[in-house]
């Protein structure tokens, strides 16, 4: 999608730092982090969120949860959070598939 910002860092027509990339996603620092590892990892086709994966793009959903083992392992992370918003209420701030993976603080239950 033309003037979607995460299809733009997936393109790399927007910097981003990076940390995996393959044909399907891609894991890159979140801007603002808010745990001392903070990564999001994205799909490279727009997906508008999680409660828009049907079965013709759930494969690239379900890689993108390997990737998040793949780079969690790479970084040594023992504990991490997933997170996934959906719709404003949630928290959800950009309306392109993202998966948070957070790690390095205690985290709380339930989230706030
Ligand atoms: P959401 O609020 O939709 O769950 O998460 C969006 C995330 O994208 C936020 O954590 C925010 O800090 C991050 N973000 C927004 N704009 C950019 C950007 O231009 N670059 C990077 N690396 N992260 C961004
Ligand atoms: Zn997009």
């Amino acid at each position: 999608m033309s003037d979607c910002l995460f299809c733009k860092i997936a393109a790399g027509e927007i910097p981003s730092e990076k940390l995996y990339e393959d044909e399907l996603c891609c894991a890159f620092s979140d801007i603002d982090p808010q745990a001392p590892t903070h990564f999001l990892v994205i799909p490279k086709a727009h997906i508008p969120s999680a409660a828009e994966i049907s079965p013709e793009n759930s494969a690239a959903a379900a890689h993108i949860l390997e990737v998040i083992a793949k780079v969690a392992r790479d970084q040594g992370l023992e504990s991490y959070r997933i997170v996934s918003n959906i719709g404003p209420q949630a928290g959800q701030s950009v309306p392109h598939l993202h998966f948070h993976v957070l790690a390095g603080r205690d985290m709380t239950w339930p989230p706030g």
